[in-house]
């Protein structure tokens, strides 16, 4: 006996001792391998002519045996295909265990452990496999926990045959139900409808004997499939949980799409597409590794697997299907790229993502806000990529946190909540939502009474520049040096303040040199002082250009104002200093200016010489 690799081992451990009710599913798994063993010799046959075109997967019942059998004339498997395909699993290299408990659902959605989920019902599995073109034939055979043994045998035809053999019923499981008839061609019909092969099952059945009133049994041969593709049959044959089905079984994610859309286009293009929008992120979608894209059929026969072409990047996260009857079917990847139907389809299908995400959320706002946080970043990123040539298509989709209600909110509303007197729409960014909430021009800002929008996403600043505004309105940071939020009288106050003490804020700001653009005073609550910037560049854009660390010749700082609470007492400090002590003057301007750097989340160079400082006020 081989024993089964260690990764292997535990995902069987799962699925033998697993307590997920939704055992069933083990049948559409086989079925699925079968009809792409099928699919694989379909290709084959194309060019080879021996091959036998009657294509088909039986299922058998041994109710005796307490065996089910799905078996397919697909291309087999030799020796070595079932060393490698059933003695470890696809992904075990890179299978990483988060949990000992992980989800047996997950697992099988991540990484499609699909053969496997065979031991959730068996307590032996016997594969009978003769690859084509082969003449031998070969047994694998477990019974799930230590290993498995490959057998030479005998087998008439190529193709592959799973034998199930079920386990012993169990309190609460009564596993007897795999072997009868119609509780499987229900389970068929449920899951496998669409399968493109007929799925056939000897059905035992009774009727009248002739000229008798005596029932005799007989069997027939039935197909239990439609074989009509989910998208192709009309809307109102289909229920929710039929199109949660296909989504499930076509892109192994079980957990249920947050929206589908069905949608048949007539126009100058005609075409019809199933698409959905997932709730998760596959693990690998904000990597490099991820491929977006819907599967591209014409008239029912698969082209492309998945057709990069049909989405924008920004709706990468849209999975689907996409059948059109306007596409040549052997057109090739390259002639495709250009060709001028496919063009129509992404155009149409672009405008037909949006209005659906605008509907969702108009009638389904908790999806779409569940929606924006896995998939919002690429929208943005949408939105300000290109310059923004789609910024006026994307801007109605964007959220940000509100600072007033801590939850989403869209530009439309926050406009629409605008308080009278306010003219711009205000946003503050920082690391995290308690941190914006901390800074002093936060305060001023929503002491007036207006909501600030809390951006703690890199992209997000540049989203709002590149808008530059919303039904007319300005965006302005909490953080620009004119914030500019008094009455008249109060400015002319604080010019007057600043005119009397531009003696000590030129002090302050020699004594900080480069390190700061100019020194002034502002009205800031409780805080003594914050930190602000002046022109284009904004002190959240100087962090993400570090956190870049691009070697650029210049690198990209904010100049930065040092602002200073007129109404704090310790302007009054910082005076009766500039007037007795420049010495310790110097430290306290040293001193508050790292403090507004750290409120603001900047890293400072200095911090030794700021601890030294406070150590020595506090022996004062
Ligand atoms: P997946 O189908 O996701 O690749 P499975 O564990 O279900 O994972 O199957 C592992 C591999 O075993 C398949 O990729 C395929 O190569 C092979 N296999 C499974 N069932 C069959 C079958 N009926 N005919 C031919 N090959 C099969």
């Amino acid at each position: 006996m081989k024993e089964f690799k260690t990764e292997s081992k535990r995902i069987l451990d799962l699925m033998i001792n697993s307590i997920y009710t939704n055992k069933e599913i083990f049948l559409r798994e086989l079925i699925s391998n079968a009809s792409d063993a099928i699919d694989k010799l379909h290709f084959l046959s194309l060019t080879d002519s021996k091959v036998d075109n009657d294509f088909k997967i039986v299922i058998t019942l041994d109710k005796q045996a307490r065996k089910l059998t799905v078996s397919d004339n697909g291309v087999g498997m030799s020796v070595e295909d079932l060393e490698k395909n059933l003695g470890t699993i696809a992904s075990s290299g890179t299978l990483a265990f988060k949990k000992e408990n992980e989800d047996v659902k997950e697992l099988i959605g991540q990484f499609g452990v699909g053969f496997y989920s065979a031991f959730m019902v068996a307590k032996k599995v016997e594969v009978l496999t003769k690859a084509y073109g082969s003449e031998d034939a070969y047994i694998w055979v477990s019974e799930g926990e230590e290993g498995y043994d490959i057998i030479k045998s005998e087998k008439q035809g190529y193709g592959t045959e799973v034998n199930v053999y079920l386990k012993d019923n169990e309190e609460g499981v009564d596993y007897d139900t795999y072997v009868q008839q119609y509780f499987i061609s229900d389970l068929v019909k449920k899951y496998s409808d669409y399968i493109r092969y007929p799925i056939v099952m000897d059905m035992t059945k009774s009727r009248k004997k002739e000229g008798s009133d005596e029932y005799e049994e007989y069997t027939e041969r039935e197909t239990l499939n439609s074989m009509i593709p989910v998208w192709k049959k009309q809307k109102s044959e289909l229920k929710e949980e039929d199109y949660n089905n296909f989504y499930a079984t076509t892109f192994y994610d079980f957990e249920k799409p947050l929206r589908y859309v069905h949608a048949n286009i007539e126009g100058s293009v005609n075409y019809t597409a199933l698409l959905y929008f997932p709730a998760k992120a596959p693990v690998d979608f904000y990597s490099r590794e991820f491929k977006k894209g819907l599967s591209l059929y014409c008239n029912g026969v698969l082209i492309m697997e998945k057709c990069e072409d049909l989405l924008p990047d920004y709706f990468g996260f849209v999975r689907g299907v996409v059948d059109s009857s306007d596409l040549s079917l052997n057109i090739s990847r390259e002639i495709l790229q250009q060709d001028r139907q496919l063009k129509a389809i992404a155009t149409s299908l672009e405008k037909k993502i949006i209005s659906e995400l605008k509907k969702m959320l108009e009638d389904d706002r908790e999806n779409y806000e569940k929606l924006f946080e896995e998939f919002g970043a690429t929208i943005k990123f949408g939105a300000y990529n290109n310059y923004g040539v789609k910024k006026d298509e994307l801007k109605d989709l964007l959220m940000f946190v509100s600072g007033k209600s801590k939850k989403q909110t869209t530009l439309a509303e926050y406009v629409k909540a605008m308080q009278e007197g306010q003219d711009v729409i205000y946003y503050a960014c920082g690391e995290s939502l308690d941190k914006i909430d901390l800074m002093p021009q936060v305060d001023v800002v929503k002491s007036k009474g207006y909501d600030v929008l809390y951006l703690k996403d890199n992209v997000d600043e540049f989203v709002l520049k590149t808008l530059d505004k919303y039904e007319d309105k300005k965006f302005k940071s909490v953080s620009d040096k004119d914030l500019d939020l008094g009455s008249e009288e109060e400015k002319q106050e604080m010019e007057d303040k600043a005119v009397s003490n531009k003696d000590l804020t030129d002090f302050i700001k020699e004594t900080l040199g480069d390190k700061v653009h100019a020194v002034s005073l502002t009205k800031l609550g409780s805080y003594p002082v914050c930190l602000s910037y002046e022109g284009e560049v904004s002190l959240e854009m100087e962090k993400v250009f570090k956190a870049m660390k691009t070697q650029s010749p210049m690198p990209v700082q904010a100049k930065k104002v040092l602002q200073i609470n007129a109404d704090h007492a310790i302007l009054a400090k910082l005076r009766d200093l500039f007037n007795t002590d420049h010495e310790t003057l110097k430290k306290y301007a040293k001193m508050l200016f790292v403090q507004a750097m750290l409120t603001e989340g900047f890293e400072v160079d200095d911090i030794g010489e700021y601890f030294t400082f406070v150590g020595e006020l506090m022996i004062k």
